[in-house]
């Protein structure tokens, strides 16, 4: 990593549902940065808020969910000036979602390459209508041009035969390559920042191994930043340069993919990591669960969400008090009362 100022910096980031049953707190005061050329892995079971942080982020949240709090610092590079490239500082949660600025970020500097591919492309348009569109958009692009760097993004995400697939529906294509083709499609603007919503879940196991290599080379290529997000801690071990492990909402730990895997310090990583297999594992040999279940969102438990579920809890403190997210030596932040006692302030 180059440069030490961070590409996008979420502050304690609160997103809620209001319902009329009650408010859920989806994202309840999340904080972490991503740098240029960064791989940061977002991981958790579903309901722990990764998705919503992301589209918090894009500012893509659908009603009743809304931005309640923090900061979503985007560092936009902006046009040359005396041959040095200006930058500035947006806060996102400040633009109007529709707007023309949160636009031009959204899909020209941060593109989402989403979760269900099929709802990517429109099946009525052509591949490369819709390729073709999406750069002029957001390039100073001619047709012919725009036309070439289509055929160029295919065949850099490795499609076959490109210019033949301009002419494609995405429902002509095998799962394979329309995960590519949208992986293209993301690429289409350069953006700076790539977020990835379990891409992979829809595609059988190689495809899957392909499409990751894939993201990777392309990540090393163009010094792109990906937020990865998954469930599966294979994968975040594969991708990541640095994790953030959620839970309720919240940020369990984070740090460098090494000290997440090697050192986990908190109850919740280290449990997450003993349900996966290791190499070690013998065939149908049972791993351990997790105890317990994740409690509904609207009964979120009182203290560290985590407590009920915690076989290291501290009776008197771990159910009354939330631990903040606190510096436990190198780059590892964890939100524990067994390292210190620093109490999240709400
Ligand atoms: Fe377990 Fe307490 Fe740490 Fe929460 S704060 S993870 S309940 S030990």
């Amino acid at each position: 990593m180059e440069d030490l100022s961070p590409l996008l910096s979420v502050r304690n980031l609160k997103a809620y549902f209001h319902l009329d049953e009650g408010v859920v707190k989806a994202v309840d005061g999340v904080t972490f940065d991503v740098h240029a050329g960064q791989v940061l892995g977002i991981v958790g079971e579903s309901g722990c808020g990764k998705s919503v942080t992301m589209k918090a982020v894009l500012r893509i949240l659908e009603s009743p969910g809304r931005i309640d709090g923090g900061e979503i610092l985007w560092n936009r590079q902006g046009s040359k000036q005396n041959g040095s490239t200006v930058e500035e500082t947006v806060n996102l949660t400040q633009l109007n979602p529709h707007g023309r600025e949160m636009r031009a970020i959204r899909g020209g500097e941060i593109a989402l390459i989403p979760q269900e591919p099929m709802s990517a492309f429109s099946p009525v348009h052509t591949i490369g209508d819709q390729l073709i569109e999406a750069i002029r958009l957001h390039r100073p692009a001619g047709k012919r041009e725009a036309r070439q760097i289509a055929i160029d993004l295919l065949r850099d995400v490795g499609i076959p035969m490109p210019e033949q697939r301009l002419s494609a529906y995405s429902w002509q294509l095998s799962g394979g390559l329309r995960q590519r083709a949208i992986i293209a499609m993301a690429l289409s603007c350069n953006p700076r920042l790539l977020i990835a919503d379990e891409p992979t879940t829809a595609v059988d196991v190689t495809t899957q191994a392909q499409v990751l290599r894939l993201l990777r080379e392309l990540q090393a290529q163009r010094n792109a930043a990906i937020i990865f997000i998954t469930h599966d801690l294979g994968v975040i071990a594969q991708m990541a340069d640095y994790v953030v492990v959620m839970y309720l909402g919240l940020v369990m730990e984070q740090g460098p993919v090494d000290d997440i895997f090697h050192a986990p310090k908190h109850p919740y990583t280290q449990a997450l990591l003993r349900s996966i297999p290791s190499i070690n594992s013998t065939p149908r040999e049972e791993l351990p669960t997790i105890s317990g279940s994740i409690p509904h969102p609207f009964n979120k438990p009182r203290g560290c969400p985590f407590h009920p579920r915690c076989q290291q809890a501290i009776q008197g403190r771990c159910d009354q008090r939330t631990p903040a997210l606190q510096a436990v030596g190198g780059q590892q932040l964890v939100s524990c009362f067994l390292y210190h006692d620093v109490e999240r302030s709400s």
